[in-house]
This record gives structure tokens, C-alpha cells and sequence, in this order.
């Protein structure tokens, strides 16, 4: 296998935490990173850095978990490369022919021939368990600025660089040469192909706006108070203290051995209902196995710990951790990063 062999190691390390308590689905976060980095730019129509999909579900790229990829027993692995069909995209209506072809009532909408048979949110809310104890959840998901980022080991012309002043994995596409080794090693599946201008691209972690202080456009969008934003190292941020000190958020996968930066609190659910409609407190709708195939065993301990928070706040008693996810100061999920962007002069 022809890499470069190399890992990088940084000095501070920017984390992202994301309640799956609080995410609506709403997918500001998609269209605000979207929008900002690459809307109207001739090669990445088909690109969603940030994308939020319903679990259980395929997401995107369609089974991108079976994808392979990430590190296996210290060892780096190449794993698939998504195809365009899997990454999926939107489609067509013959709204030409419902509302200018003449046929009154006899035509109905539907897809047109040619379109795309999966995309970014194709399964969205469809869910999983079995009624009345249905379950979905929202997942947003972007590169995770891994600790041990496969896609940089893997890339043979060292186009990839962890930097040391925020830990984000960032490309030289002046030095890319397209071959996509780096998305075959990456087992989030969070890299697209610039085929226009032959460079692979992925999530930038806002680097602009981390750099004059501004938080990233997913975090800051986000109405659902659901994104939190800061150096996890900085023992007095929240992402540090949610992820190290109160050990209610946990990463995506960590058997994929990257140590993503990317972290998330649990999703709680309502409790499950007996046939007689009454309702199971003893049981969890949510099947605990699922999450932990997911996000591994320690989702056990964090959802222990965020019930045992959950609990005090309802006798009412104080508990930092709620009101720190409650975040009844929007601005606190931002760490040091709460410039406003619209202050500050742009060159
Ligand atoms: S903007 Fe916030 S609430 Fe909306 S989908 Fe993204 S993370 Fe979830
Ligand atoms: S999520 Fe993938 S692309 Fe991002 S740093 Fe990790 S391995 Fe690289």
C-alpha cells in the first residue's frame, strides 16, 4: 500500500459536542455550511460536509458503515470509496407537465426518469421499533479533525496536515493529486471528490473563522442550542468537561480507531408502553445494544450519568450538567470562539 505512513499530532485540539437530546433535524447546520463553503462552486454541488441523518437509518453515503476504513489493530486500513449513486443527490418532478402540460387531474407528481434512487436524507424519519414504541434520532455528522486521521496517513503525497494551533485535518489542494486514498481511508466517509478540478474536499472545521474567533457555521446556526464548540485540551470548556469531567458525551465509532473529535450525548426517549398503554419505566425504548453499536460500551456510563442528572433537576436540586446542556446562554456553546462573524472586517 503506497501511503506516506505518517501520523500527526497537534497542540490544542478543537471538539465539537452535539446533544442528540436537543437536535430538531432541522438541518440548519447542513444549509449554513453548505452555503458558506460550497454553493455555486463548479465540482461540489453534490458535497454536504455537514449532514444530519435519522438513526437507525443508511445515512450517507447510503451503509457508509460497512464501508471499512480507519485503523485495525494499529494497522491502517483502506476501506471503499462511496460511489456517486451511494452519495446520492436530489431529483426531478414533472412539475412541467402537472402545472403546464394541460392535463388537468389525470397527471400527479412523481419523481422524473433518470433521477437519483438515494440521497443525503433519503430515509429521514423513518426510524426504527416496532409501534406504538417507535424510535428515531437525528445525527448530525462532519469530518471529525481525528486525533489519528487515517485519511492523512493514507494520502502518498502528504496533501493532508494537522495543524498544531487547533488540531483541524486541512488539505493543500495545491498538492492533491485526486487519487482518493484518503477517502478510501477515512471510515466516516466524510470526503468528496472535486472531479472538475481533480482534488478531493472535505469539512475546512471553519478554519477562517476558528481563526479570527468566530465559531463554526454549524455550531453558531444551530437554533436547536444543540452544538457545542471548544479546545477540547482547555480544561475549563464545556466540550471538555461534557466529554472528560461529567462523561456524558462519547464519540461515533470509536472501534474505527481515528479518535474522532467530534463527540455526542446520548439520545433519551420517552419510556416504552406495555400493551396496555401504560407506560415501562423500567425498560428503554431506545434498544441500549443499538446505541452501543453505535458509540461503543461507554454510551452505558454516559446515559447512567445523564439519568442521574435528569433525576436531580427534577427533585430539584442543582445539577451543572443540565444547565450546562440546557444552555440558557446561547453563546456558552460557542467556547472561545463567540466573535460575531457580521463585526468583523473579512479580506
Ligand atoms: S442545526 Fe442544530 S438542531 Fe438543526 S439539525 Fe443541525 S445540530 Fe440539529
Ligand atoms: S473523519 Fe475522516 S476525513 Fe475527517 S479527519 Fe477523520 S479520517 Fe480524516
Amino acid at each position: 500500500m503506497a501511503t506516506n505512513g505518517k501520523k500527526a499530532t497537534a497542540g490544542h485540539q478543537v471538539a465539537w459536542v452535539f446533544d442528540l437530546n436537543k437536535c430538531i433535524g432541522c438541518q440548519t447546520c447542513s444549509v449554513a455550511c453548505k452555503v458558506l463553503w460550497n454553493e455555486g462552486d463548479e465540482g461540489s454541488e453534490h458535497m454536504w460536509w455537514m449532514t444530519v441523518n435519522t438513526q437507525p437509518g443508511k445515512g450517507t453515503p447510503k451503509d457508509w458503515e460497512s464501508m471499512g476504513g480507519g485503523y485495525s489493530n494499529g494497522e491502517l486500513q483502506l476501506g471503499k470509496l462511496p460511489t456517486a449513486e451511494e452519495f446520492g443527490g436530489g431529483w426531478d418532478y414533472n412539475y412541467d407537465e402537472v402545472l403546464h402540460g394541460g392535463k388537468g387531474r389525470s397527471v400527479h407528481l412523481q419523481k422524473i426518469a433518470g433521477s437519483k434512487t438515494w440521497g443525503p436524507n433519503w430515509d429521514e424519519d423513518e426510524g426504527g421499533g416496532e409501534w406504538p414504541n417507535a424510535y428515531f434520532f437525528y445525527l448530525p455528522r462532519l469530518c471529525n479533525h481525528c486525533t489519528d486521521a487515517s485519511c492523512l496517513e493514507a494520502c502518498p503525497v502528504g496533501a493532508l496536515v494537522k495543524r498544531e494551533e487547533d488540531g483541524l485535518v486541512l488539505r493543500n489542494e495545491d498538492v492533491c493529486e485526486g487519487n482518493q486514498l484518503c477517502a478510501a481511508a477515512c471510515p466516516y466517509k466524510k470526503i468528496y471528490f472535486n472531479a472538475p478540478r481533480g482534488v478531493s474536499q472535505q469539512c475546512i472545521g471553519c478554519f477562517p473563522r476558528i481563526e479570527k474567533g468566530v465559531a463554526p457555521a454549524c455550531v453558531r446556526q444551530c437554533p436547536g442550542r444543540a452544538a457545542f464548540v471548544g479546545f477540547i485540551d482547555d480544561e475549563t470548556s464545556l466540550v471538555h468537561r461534557l466529554v472528560n469531567q461529567w462523561k456524558v458525551a462519547v464519540p461515533l465509532h470509536p472501534e474505527y480507531g481515528t479518535k474522532p473529535n467530534v463527540f455526542y450525548v446520548p439520545p433519551l426517549a420517552p419510556a416504552p408502553l406495555n400493551p396496555d398503554g401504560s407506560a415501562n419505566e423500567n425498560a428503554d425504548r431506545i434498544p441500549p445494544q443499538y446505541l452501543e453499536s453505535l458509540f461503543g460500551k461507554d454510551v452505558h456510563g454516559a446515559l447512567a450519568n445523564l439519568k442521574a442528572e435528569l433525576a436531580k433537576k427534577r427533585r430539584g436540586e442543582a445539577s451543572e450538567v443540565m444547565d450546562a446542556l440546557i444552555l440558557y446562554e446561547w453563546k456558552d456553546a460557542l467556547g472561545p470562539f463567540s466573535k460575531d462573524p457580521a463585526e468583523l472586517v473579512w479580506k
